[in-house]
């Protein structure tokens, strides 16, 4: 891996490892703390063998001043030149595990300290990291050997080997580590891919099992769906009123001008319809050219204004595949009231349809004008 992509770290990950950085370096206080304490509690409660001066300037004050001055400058570091964040952060740890080490070398498994960076830098999931600091812990290792005396009087010939041992396995724990917690993360996005593509895979076959590939209205299917729910409003007193529309005379365009100019006729019939009504109302392709429309208008005024307009368009639309001719439809408008079925109510508004089909085509006909006409009552 080059320097550079180790200093720039993928875009995705960058965010998770700003926050861990941060985190990181406020850890290092709380180890500076922990062992300022640790120091004092051994100073007064155990066997100790300084001079109060010395305890106070170079056990205490000095290397406490010491680390806290590499730690803060870490923290400048990130805030400042953040691309050299990672490299400040573990060097400061490194530092800090090295006084701490010199500070403490009587204490037998002091030179494990070296193994904490190494863990810690596995939480980036970046072996270079991780190859990094055990670099670095190999060196504070030689650099106390060579010139800390005391610490290289303390260490016997078995600690040679088993220190730098220590610092190898954990090393190579760290990388299994990483290997694994890759392979995880790998198949975690493997499967959310899938699971992403799963849905919009879903999400289509749900809109084309609801929808009519010619108009691109609701089907015949949905329509029935959305119809029952109305009816479930409508009991609560939610106004709707359903309108049934059919193309006037359709055989006789497939007849004359051929079916795919009908196919042509009756998207754009769909269309106009969708235009001609707001958009929280339902119209669904019912039948070949027949159309249905639930219509939420708050009175029946509003819902015949809403027909006759889109009755009006019809008349008024020209098509260019029929020679300059317009088509026609016929619809029966009524309204719901509470008590009604799904049958009762869609009966009677097919027989008001049929009604403006024998009162001459291209009109609207409610159950006040059928009343009107001296038919049947609905
Ligand atoms: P009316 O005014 O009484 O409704 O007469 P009509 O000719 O429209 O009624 P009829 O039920 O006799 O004919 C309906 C025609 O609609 C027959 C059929 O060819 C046509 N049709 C139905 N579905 C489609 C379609 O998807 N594409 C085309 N081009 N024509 C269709
Ligand atoms: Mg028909
Ligand atoms: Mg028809």
């Amino acid at each position: 891996m080059r320097i550079k992509d180790f200093l720039n770290a993928s875009d995705a990950s960058i965010h998770r490892q700003t926050k861990w950085i941060k985190r990181f370096l406020e850890t290092y206080w709380v180890v500076i703390a922990l062992h300022l304490a640790a120091q004092l509690f051994s100073y007064f409660f155990l066997p100790y063998e300084i001079e109060a001066g010395a305890f106070y300037y170079k056990v205490l004050a000095g290397p406490t001043l010491l680390m806290g001055g590499t730690v803060a400058a870490a923290q400048l570091v990130d805030r400042y030149a953040a691309r050299y964040s990672f490299i400040s952060m573990f060097t400061a740890g490194t530092f800090v595990s090295m006084v701490i080490i010199h500070l403490n070398m009587d204490v037998r498994i002091i030179g494990a300290v070296m193994l904490l960076p190494i863990m810690a830098s596995a939480i980036f999931f970046r072996l270079d990291l991780t190859m990094y600091t055990a670099a670095l812990q190999i060196a504070a290792f030689c650099i106390l050997y060579n010139w800390d005396y005391r610490f290289k009087a303390f260490l016997n010939p078995f600690d040679l080997v088993s220190i730098p041992l220590f610092i190898l396995v954990g090393t190579l724990v760290a990388g299994i580590i990483i290997v694994n917690g890759r392979e995880l993360l790998h198949d975690l996005e493997t499967t959310m891919t899938a699971k992403q593509d799963l849905m919009a895979e879903n999400a289509l076959i749900l809109k084309i099992s609801r929808t009519d590939a010619l108009t691109g209205l609701f089907n015949h299917m949905s329509f029935h769906e959305f119809y029952e729910k109305a009816l479930e409003y409508g009991e609560l007193g939610v106004p709707f009123h359903l309108a049934l529309l059919d193309i006037d005379n359709f055989k006789g365009v497939n007849d004359k001008f051929g079916h795919r100019a009908g196919d042509l006729v009756l998207s754009r019939v769909a269309y106009t319809i969708q235009e001609n009504i707001p958009s929280t109302d339902i119209a669904a392709r019912y039948g070949g050219e027949e159309f249905a429309v639930l219509l939420f208008e708050p009175t029946f005024e509003e819902a015949l204004g809403l027909m006759e307009r889109v009755r009006t368009a019809f008349s008024e639309t020209r098509h260019a595949e029929l020679g300059g001719l317009a088509v026609t439809v016929s619809i029966g408008l009524k309204s719901f009231e509470k008590g009604m079925t799904k049958e009762r109510l869609f009966e009677d508004t097919d027989a008001l349809l049929y009604a403006a089909k024998r009162a001459g085509r291209n009109k609207v006909i409610t159950p006040l004008q059928k009343v009107d006409e001296g038919s049947v009552a609905l």
